[in-house]
């Protein structure tokens, strides 16, 4: 959920904190943001200096000042800072918060900041043969910090944390301010829960509880959340749009799923919302940067599986709900279509989320046919959890696919990539949903039948 990104992107705002600071350990990063001018102070030390630091974005340009080495001015042209390559010390800049962004979102939460983990730090040139740094975030007592990284300590005034991989092209954000912080627990995993809450101070309890039920919906797929730790923000607001206008999930620095939240909309309203099954699902799969078919339409198939198995949606409502789904993207492909499923992109949505959502039905059911029902697509999905969620990197569809083969002993997703991916526009599904006994009537509603041949296939996917 991605195509409203601009309007989250950089929203916002200011406060600060203080304190003064200097790192002294090498390697380590120190940041402390001054409230009076609404800047970043940013010191990184290096027992062996990198060749030069450098801007992943645009926008950091614009917003450093002040680059000093050893508190000797330095220039940066063109994103780039030159330092002395190999020796000691210290780097520091200054990086002042984006002024664009929602002006309602700045009127409800004044004493905030949402900052983009690349327009707040330059990169080292050499950062893959680094070992990663620990950050360390000075604050006042007022203000609480969430960030992707694994917390390694939390005081009143100082937050610590150890950087995680980050994959290429991906965004992470770490919030600052006044906010409410607590830990869902679901089985061994942690979600690091900071929301935002303006003037709904009151609705903690609420939103904890919802964010339990959506990521432990998701939770069911796999049989245990997907990853040991990650951040979850939460922002709410006064607004007229749905109970969650805004999802979006984040993989720099680790794993982070953000949300918007309307807080005057009703409990109900909340958790009949799709969109936290959706991006919590995304967790499921790893980054896949340049096959969103596949996060999007994995995502798009589970947000309802996983509803489904743990009982937000009864049988009827979730396959009406994938159905309506296939339909719409076939509708959507059959007009201005990608010509293959693999290429289609922000200008083929529809196709793109829906043709992915059928191609992890027919994956499901093929792997249930090739292996007698040993073997499904949420365990082969549960096997991701050892190899490869937590790698730090991107993936393609294809290097996937062959990862999943492994896993599942078959040749079930190779197979279907090149034959449905890489060949067709929009991969059929009617007659796979009949098999499974899943019809439309006259009405245009969904009747599932116990007597179609793979009817216990259906229910399997249904009970997990
Ligand atoms: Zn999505």
């Amino acid at each position: 959920m991605r195509l409203f990104k601009q309007w989250v992107v950089g929203l916002w705002l200011m406060i600060g904190i203080v304190s003064i600071s200097h790192a002294t350990d090498d390697k380590d990063i120190s940041v402390r943001y001054d409230e009076s001018n609404q800047t970043f102070h940013i010191t990184h030390c290096f027992m062996f200096a990198p060749d030069y630091v450098e801007s992943n974005e645009n926008q950091i340009i614009e917003l450093t000042s002040n680059m000093q080495w050893q508190s000797k001015a330095i220039s940066f042209k063109r994103g780039y800072a030159e330092l002395p390559e190999g020796e000691s010390g210290c780097v520091s800049y200054a990086v002042g918060t984006q002024i664009n962004g929602s002006r309602r979102l700045k009127q409800q939460h004044p004493d905030n900041v949402l900052v983009k983990i690349d327009h707040l730090l330059w990169q080292t040139s050499d950062h893959h043969e680094r070992s990663l740094p620990k950050i360390m975030i000075h604050h006042s007592d007022r203000t609480q910090v969430s960030a992707p990284w694994e917390v390694i300590s939390r005081s009143e005034k100082e937050t610590v944390y150890q950087m995680k991989p980050t994959p290429r092209y991906s965004d992470g954000y770490v919030a600052l301010g006044p906010m409410e912080l607590q830990t869902v627990r679901l089985g061994d995993a942690e979600l690091r829960l900071a929301i935002m809450y303006g003037s709904y101070q009151q609705k903690g309890e609420l939103i904890a509880e919802w964010v339990k039920a959506m990521a432990g919906s998701v939770a069911q797929v796999t049989d245990g959340f997907p990853l040991k730790d990650i951040q979850v923000l939460v922002i709410l607001i006064d607004g007229q749009r749905g109970a969650v206008p805004w999802g979006q999930v984040n993989r720099a620095g680790g794993a982070g799923v953000l949300f918007v939240v309307n807080a005057n909309k009703s409990k109900e309203q909340l958790f009949s919302d799709w969109t936290a099954a959706h991006e919590f699902s995304h967790l499921l799969t790893p980054y896949t940067p340049n096959d969103r078919w596949l996060s999007e339409g994995f995502a798009s198939y589970h947000q309802n599986i996983s509803r489904l198995r743990s009982g937000l949606l009864d049988e009827g409502t979730a396959w009406s709900k994938l159905l309506a789904g296939f339909e719409r993207g076939r509708k959507s492909a059959s007009q201005k279509n990608a010509p293959m499923l693999k290429k289609s992109n922000r200008r083929n949505i529809m196709q793109m989320y829906w043709g992915g959502a059928v191609i992890a039905l027919q994956s499901d059911v093929a792997l249930q046919q090739a292996t007698a029902g040993r073997m499904s697509l949420s365990q082969a999905l549960a096997g991701l959890h050892e190899c490869c969620l937590e790698s730090g990197r991107g993936w393609s569809a294809e290097q996937l696919f062959i990862e999943l083969d492994r896993i599942s002993e078959t040749k079930v997703f190779t197979t279907i990539y090149h034959q449905e991916v890489l060949k067709n526009t929009y991969p059929e599904y009617q007659s796979l949903l009949e098999s499974l006994g899943i019809k439309k009537n006259h009405y245009g509603e969904v009747s599932l039948s116990d007597e179609a041949p793979m009817a216990k296939i259906r229910k399997r996917i249904s009970k997990g």
